[in-house]
């Protein structure tokens, strides 16, 4: 049994290594035909018609909200309980975030307080699959409509999941994944962007490559073979053939990485059930997660939550606090959001704690957890 186990980390094994050594050896090492296979690979796993693979999650964001139009003046609604890179993509490109509150079960942003907090600058709404819960898509994807906004799903952390039957990715406009080593897959760093707009994925591929266009019918002018035209400002968000590589070997062995994460929240929700104090995740009605994160919340009233935090890490579980609103990072107050912003989600903060799940956990590493979880969370309520 492994001595510390973090909240999540990445299963690699002889199949991946050797993947990207035969990448290693090649003449690509980016920009070659492990991207298009990877890419190509993802797209049909998630469903989408296309898929961009780009050297983060955050560079994903970005490229998203670039092919959405998103820009000086307009408004990206999001929720504040994310990672703050959800929010960050919008001012890169010099928009406004407006943050909407959570539903206080799921912890996803709540379609009503999205509703009220929509203004005619919402350029795009972009629920988050916390914790790899899909969010009410339904909902967003009405609203979204009923005001001429684009829905674009933070999905890093629901590589996977399914909502009413369907597979995240083919549930918004344009859908981002993140494959930084806790996430679902890992290519080190990296992510992806899927979606089936033909004209969102051209922007998407322009924009990760500097805005860089080759295709003759597409370019202003044409000077000869060699020529091409740079026809906005994008990046250099490549993601290499060494990354793809080893994306694609993980992805073919993600469904067993989906399945065990599954076992193991089924255990925890079993084991764990009937902890006085102790409110186990919500799962809706015909939604499968996939369970990137299990985070327990505590009654404030029986635990100290810090408490808890430094003793359950000297016992060598790596807990998490997932996350801090958005809008009390330091930048965002300084630009003029306040506490009190969104109740739920500042209540959710101050009672969450994220415990190990990853898919490489062994049957005692999952029992060690559920021992020693029991053993603190007793001794801490006398
Ligand atoms: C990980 C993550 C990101 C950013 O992805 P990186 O690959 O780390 O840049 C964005 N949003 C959410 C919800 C994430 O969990």
């Amino acid at each position: 049994m492994a001595s510390f186990l973090p909240y999540g980390k990445q299963w690699l094994n002889e199949a991946d290594r050797t993947a990207v050594a035969r990448v290693l050896g090649s003449d690509w090492l980016t920009t070659g035909p492990e991207v298009e296979a990877f890419e190509r690979e993802l797209a049909a796993f998630t469903g989408a018609r296309y898929a961009v693979a780009v050297n983060s999650g955050t560079a994903a964001l970005h490229a998203a909200y670039f092919a959405a139009g998103v820009g000086p003046g307009d408004e990206v609604l999001t929720s504040p309980i994310t990672f703050a890179a959800t929010a960050n993509a919008a001012r890169f490109l010099g928009a406004g975030v407006v943050f909407a509150d959570v539903r206080p079960d799921t912890v996803n942003l709540d379609p009503e307080a999205a509703a009220r907090a929509i203004t005619p600058r919402t350029r795009a709404i972009v629920p988050v699959d916390f914790t790899g819960h899909p969010a009410d898509m339904e909902e967003f994807r009405r609203l979204a409509g009923e005001r001429g906004a684009v829905l674009i799903s933070d999905a890093c952390h629901s590589l996977g999941a399914t909502y009413k039957g369907r597979r995240v990715g083919t549930l918004a406009d344009l859908t981002v994944f993140s494959f930084h080593p806790v996430k679902g897959i890992t290519t080190g760093e990296g992510g992806a962007v899927v979606t089936d707009n033909p004209d969102y994925y051209e922007r998407l591929l322009a924009f990760r490559s500097h805005g860089i266009v080759r295709e003759p019918e597409k370019m202003r002018e044409n000077h000869g073979p060699w020529y091409h035209e740079m026809q906005f400002l994008g990046y250099n968000y490549r993601l290499t053939d060494i990354q793809c590589a080893l994306g694609r070997s993980q992805l073919a062995r993600f469904p067993e990485f989906l399945r065990r994460r599954r076992e193991i929240a089924a255990i925890y929700r079993q084991e764990l059930a009937g902890i006085p104090g102790l409110t186990l995740p919500t799962v809706v009605d015909e939604v499968e997660p996939a369970w990137h994160l299990f985070v327990l919340r505590l009654d404030r009233g029986i635990y100290d939550r810090r408490h808890l935090f430094e003793t359950l890490r000297e016992r060598g579980l790596g807990v998490q606090v997932h996350y801090l609103p958005v809008y009390w990072h330091p930048y965002y107050q300084d630009l003029g959001y306040k506490k009190g912003l969104c109740p739920a989600a500042e209540a959710y903060y101050e009672e969450c704690l994220s415990i190990p799940l990853y898919p490489a956990m062994t049957g005692e590493d999952v029992e060690h957890v559920v021992t020693t979880l029991r053993r603190v969370f007793e001794e801490a309520r006398r």
